[in-house]
């Protein structure tokens, strides 16, 4: 009795169930805490989990911009937790995490947008887990460079700002965010802290012509950023951007290929790819 989804067959997938799951869930729980492994109902929380990663969101679950395609609530959202790195940090030790990407809503009303509050949860991170690997997945910060130097700072292991999408969508699926900055971004994390790698990520299906994602990876690329993530868009509600093409998995390794080819180290490239999918793994290098 095949429930009709609307997607195509590759894109179907059991979601995750079983006493292991329920356990991880109860820690998060337990510290009232956010991830977006659960909050996006992310397909792969049971590969990811497996393989002891998963990508908390810091700062609250309210953002201060509403990006088309994003299910987290736009609206005010409350002061940072100065408490939150540390149980970000016992639950990450809970779950024993060895990859933990950590990422925020964008916070427009902050200061430094965040940035010391990413700092700090570099840092306890690196306090309570000896040997913890550390992703952050930051916000463009609205350009602000000292804020990009205070989370480099912290030393993350990967610093990871996504692009999203190619620059002639910017305005429709994310009107707050601006396709050059994002990139500048890229390159100053270069330029800041060159032993620090950098990792961008596109979705796919938005209605982007191929000139206009083979641009965008050779934008990407010329930025020294060297680990790529290409996945597809699903809508997450009906009031967000509807999905235009379901790109088929053989696409995905035809544009993991021509990365390859441009000079990418890493790129993960396929139907169920999340900006943190496979984040160890990538970051390790027994993937490519
Ligand atoms: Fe969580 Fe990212 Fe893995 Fe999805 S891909 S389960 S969001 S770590
Ligand atoms: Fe979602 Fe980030 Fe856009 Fe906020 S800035 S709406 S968290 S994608």
């Amino acid at each position: 009795n095949p429930i009709r989804t609307g997607k195509p067959s590759w894109l179907r997938r059991k979601l995750p169930s079983g006493p292991e799951y329920e356990k991880i869930r109860a820690m998060i729980g337990k510290g009232q805490l956010h991830t977006v492994c659960q909050e996006a109902n992310c397909p792969n929380q049971f590969e990811c989990f497996s393989a002891r990663t998963a990508t908390f969101l810091i700062l609250g679950a309210t953002c201060t911009r509403n990006c088309r395609f994003c299910n987290i609530d736009g609206g005010q959202p409350g002061p940072p937790d100065p408490d939150e790195p540390r149980r970000v940090a016992d639950a990450a030790a809970d779950m024993g995490l060895r990859y933990v990407v950590v990422t925020s809503v964008t916070r427009d009303d902050l200061e430094d947008g965040g940035a010391g509050h990413f700092a700090a949860t570099i840092e306890t991170l690196r306090a309570t887990i000896p040997g913890v690997q550390v992703e952050v997945l930051i916000p463009d910060f609205q350009g602000d460079r000292s804020a990009l130097e205070t989370v480099l700072s912290a030393r993350p292991d990967v610093l990871n700002h996504n692009t999203e999408t190619v620059r002639r969508l910017y305005s429709e699926v994310r009107p707050q965010a601006d396709y050059r900055r994002s990139l500048e971004l890229l390159a100053r994390v270069g330029e800041i802290a060159p032993a620090i790698p950098a990792k961008s990520g596109i979705m796919l299906g938005l209605g982007e012509t191929e000139a206009e994602v083979r641009q965008t990876i050779a934008d990407i690329h010329r930025t020294g950023c060297r680990m790529l993530t290409i996945g597809q868009y699903l809508q997450p509600t009906p009031r967000h951007l509807p999905v235009v093409d379901f790109i088929p998995p053989e696409e995905f390794d035809r544009w993991r290929r021509l990365a390859l080819d441009i000079g990418f180290k890493k790129v993960a490239s396929g139907p169920f790819v999340r900006s943190s999918y496979h984040a160890g793994e990538m970051f390790t290098g027994s993937e490519k």
